[in-house]
């Protein structure tokens, strides 16, 4: 793949929004070559939009830097299209794309849990992919999961292959960037952790399921086991540390797991994805890790890190899992889910209106 093709990203000035422009730059399929904000930014130059601030403004080319922000109801020339749109705004509008024929690659939470939208994390389903056959439209409407689904996701998944999974119970430690721009949180956080993160339970309870379902060429079963999750803000910049306990369908030594873990493999496919961290899950043998600041990073923020792993008196296993919310578990995820689609010819199939 010589040439790049051109992208279009929504929502850029966010925080997601800059973490994937920060992501393309330098990608070596796709150039950043139309960006998007909220009505009261379009029209302005991205340049102006980003501040003084933010480097991005010294590693992007000058001609994105200097184009003007759309509005999301005008016409994109780029087939694909990433969205980083705030959930209450992202959904008729990326119904909307896609129906003008743009393979639209969503962050936002609006459809990621409807029958015919892929909810893809491409190491472990990436067949999933074949559901936007059944959408209907010129284009198509792929999502990744919420943040810390994206680590609970790829933690369970070598555990269900290798023993099956029966029940899972999940308590989070959410970092302050997975609010994105949230007026007043910075001064609720100090000394302080909150109990409560709306939305974010039923997430954590839901989607992991449909990303570990069966798709059989027809239909997609959703896995069966149920999680209970609760979700806490702490005082961390960047990076969720998840505590996971499984039930498991067989039984395993605290060693079986880590071996489940150390020798999980993605999808084939993720070989030729250039955003695909290997590993995709690093276990750490040290009790005092994942730690956020320490291990976030790893794989260039893609990789997942496990620690901790541990017999438990109620389920049969318990561990940390610590994900990169912004870039596994955002910009980095939707990235991967659009290589996904250029590699399997998604984005060739359809034309923009
Ligand atoms: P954010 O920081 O609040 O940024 C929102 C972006 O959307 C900004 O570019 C904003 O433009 C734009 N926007 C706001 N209202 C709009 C409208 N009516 N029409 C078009 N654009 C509009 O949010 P974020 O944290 O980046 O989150 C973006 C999406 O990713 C959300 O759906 C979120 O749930 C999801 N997500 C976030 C994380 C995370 O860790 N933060 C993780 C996974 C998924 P202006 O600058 O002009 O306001």
């Amino acid at each position: 793949m010589s040439e790049r093709i051109e992208v279009g990203l929504m929502g850029a000035t966010g925080t997601v929004g800059r973490q994937l422009a920060r992501l393309l730059a330098g990608h070596p399929w796709f150039k950043l070559a139309e960006v998007g904000a909220s009505p009261n930014s379009a029209g302005r130059s991205f340049r102006e939009a980003l501040g003084e601030v933010d480097d991005l403004a010294t590693i992007l080319d000058d001609e994105v830097l200097e184009s003007r922000l759309k509005d999301t109801g005008d016409e994109w020339s780029s087939t694909l299209l990433l969205s980083a749109l705030p959930s209450r705004h992202a959904g008729p509008v990326e119904i909307d794309l896609a129906r003008r024929g743009h393979v639209v690659v969503s962050n936002a939470s609006s459809h990621r849990m409807d029958p015919a939208v892929p909810l893809i994390i491409p190491e472990i389903n990436p067949d999933h992919l074949a559901l936007v056959e059944t959408q209907g439209w010129p284009g198509a409407l792929i999502t990744n999961p919420n943040c810390g689904v994206v680590g609970l996701a790829v933690a369970l998944a070598p555990l269900q292959r290798a023993f099956g999974v029966e029940m899972v119970s999940v308590v989070t430690l959410q970092a302050l960037s997975g609010a994105g721009r949230q007026d007043g949180l910075a001064d609720d956080i100090e000394d302080n952790v909150l109990p409560f993160i709306a939305g974010e339970e039923e997430k954590l309870s839901r989607e992991p399921q449909k990303i570990l379902g069966r798709w059989d060429g027809n239909a997609l079963e959703p896995a069966a086991f149920p999680i209970s999750a609760q979700t806490h803000r702490v005082g961390v910049k960047h990076g969720h540390l998840l505590a996971v306990s499984v039930m498991l369908g067989g039984a395993a030594s605290a060693d079986e797991v880590i071996e489940a873990f150390v020798g999980f493999r993605g999808a084939v496919i993720d070989e030729k994805l250039p955003s695909a961290s290997a590993p995709v899950i690093e276990v750490l043998d040290d009790d005092l890790r994942p730690q956020p600041r320490l291990d976030r990073e790893r794989g260039g923020g893609m990789t997942v890190s496990v620690g901790r792993v541990r017999p438990c008196e109620v389920f049969d296993v318990k561990f940390s899992v610590l994900v990169h919310n912004l870039i596994r578990g955002a910009a980095g995820a939707a990235l991967l889910n659009a290589e996904l689609c250029h590699v399997c010819g998604t984005t060739d199939r359809t034309r923009v209106r």
